[in-house]
């Protein structure tokens, strides 16, 4: 089996097979496992290069039990307390605790809501993972056998709780009322890169995976790069074999029957290796367009609205603020503007900038007296009308004068590193199609079914897995779309079940 790409769901497909029986190779572009979870080294401080925050990590542990070994003897983690502290321009500041009633009465505290109404909208978002979320998250959309279950059956009677026909947005407005507060919720529509004012109701089950009772956001010891560390760790310990610095050029194909099917990789001219199933955790677009020229492709799917994108700035800063948490968000006061801005492709003048300083929690990360700040705007994906440099420019000035606005205190003078990444970084250092963090968006009611299936309907023996694919972006849905996409060949022909050696 021949794998291309590192990033979390080839780890997982890795493993995966490899418990399966399957010889396993992995063939990687960059020089070490983890795509979007890498690190970036500046001076003495250590950023993870994408994710900061993490939610369900039982599919991490998931692996290591699957290979009979004790999950916290390789990758630790702990729960925090707080999840979020959000801060408003008007000096609104609220602690979202991960426990859903020290949250609700943090909420009746500081904004004057009924604690009840908070918790009872978190209920109604776990009401809608339980009735969907085992359909539409854990198993492919693409096989009649997914669609003719009891638990279909009983969502179908209950479709008028989905909220399927109200965006997320006005879910919010009509269950919690008071605009601090729906402007926090519609923030989760952010956390697979859609709009709280186009992406459906159903969406509202993202706050259950943050302050559900069992749920909760989670720091890895050592960073978020620790979790692709373990991975690729426990897939050698299994025998996967992996190839760095090892850019695939081309999924080999033989014509046999009606379709095509995948023999193998081309590393380069003269470099092949051949395989009986390819699986790709590239993303799916550049699989296509770079990898399969000619082959037919699937042209309506790769054609689907992305998610949105970022702008990033790494900074080293020589100082600390208690005032702060691991994740912190400073809102825009115009929330319906700023996505506005980001459908036309631009950024508005007062975005909502997202601190996360995982040095918090990880003191090798910034050196004594000092914190990493990873300072995140949410931006369109990328397109060429785009001037970076200047909107960049300008953001970056306003996002500091917002910081020390809102903290009130300096900060300039304390940026002693830095490094930036926009779209057009982001696509080039992560291969994501436009830069886009969470593959298509879901800012329609048919963007679960449109997400490309975890095999192709082109090219026999070809699947894949990943962000760009079913179910969608985000660690915890790139985990489960390896375990999908395993699955789904399984079916097809059978793995052979010798152990690993
Ligand atoms: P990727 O990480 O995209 O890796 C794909 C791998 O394929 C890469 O290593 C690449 O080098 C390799 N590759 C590509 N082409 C080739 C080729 N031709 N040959 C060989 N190898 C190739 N998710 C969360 O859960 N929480 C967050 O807080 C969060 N924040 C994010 C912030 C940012 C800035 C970004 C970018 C993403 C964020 N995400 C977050 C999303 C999450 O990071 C991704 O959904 C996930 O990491 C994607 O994993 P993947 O398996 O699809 O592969």
């Amino acid at each position: 089996m021949g794998i291309i790409g590192a990033g979390i769901a080839g780890l997982a497909a890795a493993i995966r097979l490899r418990l399966e029986g399957a010889h396993v190779e992995v063939f990687e572009a960059g020089d070490t496992a983890g795509g979007k979870l890498g690190e970036l080294v500046l001076g003495e401080y250590r950023f993870g290069i994408g994710p900061s925050l993490l939610t369900m990590p039982h599919y991490i542990d998931e692996l290591f039990e699957l290979a009979g070994e004790v999950p916290s003897e390789h990758f630790r983690y702990r729960r925090l307390e707080t999840v979020c502290r959000y801060a408003w321009e008007d000096g609104t500041r609220l602690d979202a605790h991960a426990d859903p009633q020290a949250f609700a009465e943090e909420v009746e505290r500081v904004l004057g809501v009924p604690a009840q109404r908070v918790l009872a909208t978190l209920s109604h978002g776990r009401e809608k993972y339980d009735l969907t979320g085992r359909t539409f998250l854990e198993k492919s959309l693409h096989t009649p056998k997914t669609w003719l279950t009891p638990e279909v059956g009983h969502a179908l009677t209950r479709l008028h709780r989905l909220d399927l026909t109200r965006t997320l947005h006005e879910v919010h407005e009509r269950d919690l009322k008071e605009p601090h507060l729906v402007q926090l919720f519609d923030r989760f529509a952010t956390y697979n890169g859609s709009n709280p004012y186009r992406a459906p109701g159903l969406l509202s089950m993202i706050a259950h995976f943050e302050h559900g009772a069992e749920a909760g956001a989670f720091v890895p010891e050592g960073g978020m790069p620790a979790i692709a560390r373990a991975l690729h760790g426990l897939a050698e310990r299994l025998g996967v074999i992996f190839h760095f610095k090892a850019p695939v050029a081309e999924i080999l194909t033989r014509k046999e029957g009606r379709r095509p099917r995948a023999v193998g990789l081309r590393l380069t001219d003269d470099q092949t290796v051949m395989f009986d199933r390819v699986v790709s955790n590239m993303d799916v677009f550049f699989t296509h367009q770079r990898l399969l020229p000619g082959a037919p492709a699937p042209k309506r799917v790769l054609a689907r609205e992305k998610s949105t994108s970022a702008l990033i700035f790494y900074w080293g800063v020589d100082d600390s603020f208690p005032e702060l948490d691991v994740h912190n968000i400073f809102f825009s006061e115009d929330y319906p503007e700023e996505f506005k801005a980001l459908e036309a492709g631009t950024l508005c003048d007062d975005p909502t900038v997202y601190v996360s300083i995982s040095s918090r929690y990880d003191k090798r990360a910034a050196p004594a007296g000092g914190e990493n700040w990873f300072v995140m705007i949410n931006a369109p994906f990328a397109t060429p009308e785009q001037d970076w440099p200047t909107l960049i420019e300008r953001i970056r000035e306003r996002v500091i004068r917002k910081l020390e606005r809102m903290l009130d205190r300096p900060l300039r003078k304390a940026i002693v590193e830095e490094c930036v990444f926009d779209p057009t970084t982001i696509e080039a250092r992560t291969l994501s199609h436009l830069g886009a963090l969470y593959g298509t968006s879901s800012n329609d009611r048919m963007a679960a079914f449109m997400r490309h299936p975890n095999d192709s309907r082109h090219v026999d023996g070809l699947y894949f897995c990943g962000g760009s694919v079913h179910p969608g972006g985000g660690l915890p849905l790139c985990l489960l779309s390896a375990k999908i996409m395993t699955e789904v060949m399984a079916r097809q022909a059978p793995l052979s079940r010798r152990a690993p050696d």
